[in-house]
């Protein structure tokens, strides 16, 4: 959100939506500094994979949850609120914006 100094910190690289985009004819104008939606989930994803390695110290299984109750021993799937907030609190982590990924995941 402030100047445009912060450019240079990224190198040019266009990894975004390469397939997918082709198939879903969604995008916009998708960069490092304002991704969308689709990208921002991705790193968003990748954020609760962290958090999942860091819980259960191991990575998750494709039919396990990524957005789990925090007080559980084993991936229990979160409830709405919760998932909710820990949505919130990746994408603050991860400077994306957050209304755009609820809208993308239908949440509302
Ligand atoms: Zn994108």
């Amino acid at each position: 959100m402030t100047g445009k100094k912060e450019v240079g910190r990224y190198p040019a690289r266009r990894t975004h939506h390469n397939r997918e985009s082709a198939v879903r004819r969604v995008e916009h104008d998708c960069s490092p500094r304002r991704r969308c939606a689709r990208c921002a989930l991705m790193t968003v994803i990748q954020y609760r994979f962290e958090a999942f390695r860091q819980a259960f110290g191991r990575d998750p299984q494709l039919n396990e949850p990524l957005f789990f109750a925090a007080d559980c021993t084993y991936p229990r799937r979160a409830e709405h609120e919760q998932v909710m907030v820990q949505l919130k609190q990746a994408a603050n982590a991860t400077g994306v914006p957050f209304s755009p990924l609820v809208k993308f995941l239908e949440l509302e």
